[in-house]
């Protein structure tokens, strides 16, 4: 389990765990549109099996970001007197808003590392 979380945050690829899945070598620090490469460049998987295929990150995607909405919440509710003060929600979307670039990353390697197994 470890391992492969090491693995998806290296961006490698799920089937030889040597080539990049995207083209920039960190998503983490990356904040232009996403660039994939089709097949890996070690042992040729294919990353996008079907067209459409990346559409259920999207619902990976969004777990992500409820997750860290509460983890941002749990964490800013401190410093305020009230429970729920609405001053957290800007600090929820602006947290959000600047991990949505390596949110749409992260997902797009969970989905793959989830059904690497399948084959069409
Ligand atoms: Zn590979």
């Amino acid at each position: 389990m470890m391992n492969t979380i090491k693995q998806i945050a290296k961006n490698k690829c799920p089937n030889c765990n040597n080539g990049k899945v995207f083209k920039e070598g960190s998503f983490f620090l990356s904040f232009s549109f996403i660039k994939m490469h089709e097949y890996c460049s070690h042992c040729k998987f294919k990353f996008e099996k079907e067209p459409g295929y990346f559409f259920g990150a999207m619902f990976v995607n969004y777990a992500l970001t409820v997750g860290e909405g509460i983890v941002t919440y749990l964490v800013a509710h401190q410093f305020f007197d009230k429970t729920f003060d609405l001053r957290i929600i800007p600090i929820i979307s602006f947290v959000i808003m600047v991990l949505c670039f390596v949110n749409i990353r992260l997902s797009r390697m969970i989905w793959i590392y989830m059904f690497k197994n399948y084959s069409l």
